[in-house]
């Protein structure tokens, strides 16, 4: 299988790493799977497209790309064992290098942060996702949910010390302290050399003796927990809200890490949403189409009471404005469009029929030839 990364992000082969992080900007939004809920082949050109990027904005990978890139058939890409990215970690890689490409709704943080915590100071607690499904009236009134939430917390027992008696850390044997293996493999005559967080002191070169029997000497727990998250009216399906905060601890006093909360709304049995505004159908009799009527109808900020005019067509439809979705972003409030039916009886009673008969004699015979 070829795969070539230069032509996935159509970028040139010499093109700038501003470039190729550009590229990738572009064709990471437009086949990101939250904007694509109903096309299952952009979760898989967003997993391409991420994988081009991964290899292409590092300097040391794209040039043993270059080199050694797709040669012929079996034996391609020495290195990378890429058949797959995970879709969970494209997805935080994403939320990691977009943070605060949208709003007030993404968060920031560090593109690719790496995972090392050694020698470095505080470091901010990893964001979590979580998913939440409403329903449209919630979506249009805005809603207080409760959610529940599994997030790492500073070990209560050891205070995050990740010891039990409270003694200071030692270096790590495994790394001397470094925080890193490195791992040499040799391909052909090619050799590469990697490195790999250390796993025994987790990247942070240090480890305690005795470590605290909460935790495990981690420092963080698992905690599961209930939490109001406010959401606000106008969210439609794929929407992101940032709760910060309620994401993992931070390291080394670092601030803890944001909940973004992936908003599901549930489709409506009446309502039918486009953007901002809403349709629905209702359906009335021959007679009320003819000498008008009245009609509550239950809209989503409420009962409306709407006048249908006399002399109203089958399948007309009638704006009613303000009734719609507002807007997330606070622009103008949507408007409900109602699709007005008129019904024919197709058993009319004895009466009914007695009283058409009349009016048809009435009538007469008006049948037009329309074209
Ligand atoms: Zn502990
Ligand atoms: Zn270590």
């Amino acid at each position: 299988m070829k795969k070539d990364y230069y032509e996935i992000l159509g970028v040139s082969k010499d093109a700038p790493k501003a470039d190729v992080e550009k590229a990738y900007r572009k064709l990471a939004l437009k086949f990101h799977p939250d904007r694509n809920p109903d096309d299952p082949s952009a979760a898989k050109k967003f997993t391409e497209v991420t994988e081009a990027y991964e290899v292409l904005s590092d300097d040391d990978k794209r040039a043993q790309y270059d080199q050694y890139g797709f040669a012929t058939d079996e034996g391609e890409m020495p290195n990378y064992q890429y058949q797959h990215v995970d879709l969970d970690e494209a997805l935080r890689m994403f939320m990691r290098s977009f943070g605060g490409g949208f709003g007030s709704f993404f968060g920031g943080g560090d593109p690719f942060e790496e995972r090392s915590y050694r020698g470095r100071g505080p470091v901010k607690g990893d964001d979590r996702l979580t998913s939440v499904r409403i329903t449209l009236e919630d979506a249009a009134n805005g809603v207080e949910k409760e959610i529940e939430i599994v997030h790492l917390i500073s070990c209560p027992v050891c205070n995050g010390s990740g010891s039990a008696q409270g003694e200071d850390p030692i270096e790590c044997p495994e790394c001397n302290g470094t925080g890193s293996m490195r791992i040499v493999k040799n391909l052909g005559p090619v050799q590469y050399v990697t490195t790999k967080t250390c796993q025994r002191c987790n990247g942070e070169g240090q480890i305690v003796k005795d470590p605290c029997t909460k935790c495990r000497g981690k420092k963080k727990v698992r905690e599961r927990v209930m939490k109001s998250v406010n959401i606000p009216p106008g969210v439609e399906t794929g929407n992101r809200l940032r709760v910060a905060g309620l994401g993992d601890s931070g390291e080394k006093s670092g601030p803890p890490g944001d909940l973004y909360v992936a908003v599901e709304v549930r489709p409506h049995p009446f309502f039918e949403r486009k953007g901002d505004d809403v349709r629905c159908n209702i359906t009335i009799t021959y007679p009320q189409a003819v000498l008008g009527t009245k009609v509550e109808i239950g809209t989503l900020q409420g009962p409306v009471e709407v006048k249908i005019p006399s002399g109203t067509q089958p399948n007309s439809t009638l704006r009613i404005k303000g009734k719609g979705m507002p807007n997330l972003r606070g622009r103008r409030t949507g408007d409900l469009f109602v699709n007005v039916n008129v019904e024919v009886p197709k058993h009319p009673g004895i009466r009914e029929r007695k009283v058409i008969k009349k009016l048809s004699e009435l009538m007469g015979d008006r049948t037009k030839f329309d074209h």
